[in-house]
């Protein structure tokens, strides 16, 4: 093959491949000093009881202010931080600031936490998040960890022990993209857990992919039974919010009412909750 591509080809492949090694390295090193030099911020996105049209909970999303690339998302750097074990400060970072923001907002509002893989593997998880509401003051019932299959798949055994010693602390546990994985249902099986978010893709294809559509009827059906709460992530178009009502989804998150708003501004949203509008205040900050 590298005959018929021809050598020039070849160095150039090499030569981009080395640029891509570089730019991860450096991204690597802002990375580590991201977090000493006070970077990354936590954003708070609004999840809204279906029924009662309530915000019940809000989602903490972290977000890296970068001094000279500007917002990078989560997506781009969470992986990266997974990989170089980073995840591990900056996860403890993003419990302490979401739990002493939580402990400020009306008590019935909840705040939900992601966790990555590899807090499952730091041995270090249920302290954390221990001393995360120790230091904030925020009963454990009032906190929410969102865990992904992608904890459950590799040495399921002690991930498992560790969900249960943090429901045994009281703090409920959410699967977050669900339906994007390999063997979900096996899961609920495993661990009771007590909330369900069902991914984005599926519900932006709705009302009208049949697919999605009964997808979704089948998540919502089997978890009711179960007593699980389900909430509809990435809600945009109010067909999509009356597609979700009508199949009974408990719960849910979108843009439609509101994009991730920073500490400040959910603050004021949660306290003007008592005439509530639709917010679309937008993520003045955030380029997308
Ligand atoms: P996720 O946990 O599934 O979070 C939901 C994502 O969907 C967020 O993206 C949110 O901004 C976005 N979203 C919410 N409503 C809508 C909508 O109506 N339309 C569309 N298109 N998107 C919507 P974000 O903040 O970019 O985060 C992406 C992912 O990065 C998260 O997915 C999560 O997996 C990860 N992540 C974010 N913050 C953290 C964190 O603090 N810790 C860890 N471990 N992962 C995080
Ligand atoms: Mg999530
Ligand atoms: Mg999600
Ligand atoms: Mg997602």
């Amino acid at each position: 093959r590298s005959k018929a591509d021809g050598g020039g080809t070849y160095r150039f492949f090499e030569l981009d491949m080395d640029a891509r090694m570089q730019a991860r390295r450096s991204l690597e090193l802002d990375l580590r000093k991201a977090i000493v030099t006070n970077e990354f911020e936590v954003y708070y996105q609004p999840i809204i009881d279906v029924k009662t049209g309530a915000v019940t909970s809000c989602e903490a999303l972290v977000r890296w202010r970068h001094p000279e690339r500007g917002m990078i998302s989560p997506m781009e750097f969470i992986p990266l931080a997974e990989e170089t074990g980073l995840i591990v400060p900056l996860g403890e970072w993003i419990l302490r600031q979401a739990c002493t923001e939580a402990a400020k907002w009306p008590s019935h509002v909840t705040i939900a936490v992601n966790l990555s893989p590899a807090q499952f593997k730091s041995k270090n998880l249920v302290p954390a998040v221990t001393k995360a509401l120790v230091s904030s003051g925020l009963p454990a019932k009032r906190l929410e960890l969102e865990i992904t299959e992608l904890v459950l798949i590799q040495d399921n055994e002690s991930a498992f022990a560790i969900l249960h010693q943090l429901r045994d602390l009281g703090i409920r546990i959410a699967m977050d993209d669900f339906g994007t994985g390999y063997s979900s249902l096996g899961y609920l099986r495993s661990f009771p857990f007590d909330k369900i978010k069902i991914d984005q893709s599926f519900i932006q294809d709705l009302p009208h992919k049949e697919e999605s559509l009964a997808i979704v009827r089948a998540v919502v059906g089997l978890s009711s039974s179960l007593g699980i709460v389900t909430t509809a992530e990435g809600v945009e178009t109010d067909e999509q919010l009356s597609s979700v009502t009508s199949e009974g989804c408990t719960e849910f998150q979108g843009y439609l009412f509101s994009r991730p708003q920073s500490a400040g501004d959910i603050g004021r949203t949660l306290s003007e909750q008592a005439t509530p509008t639709i917010n679309t205040a937008s993520e003045s900050t955030e380029t997308r």
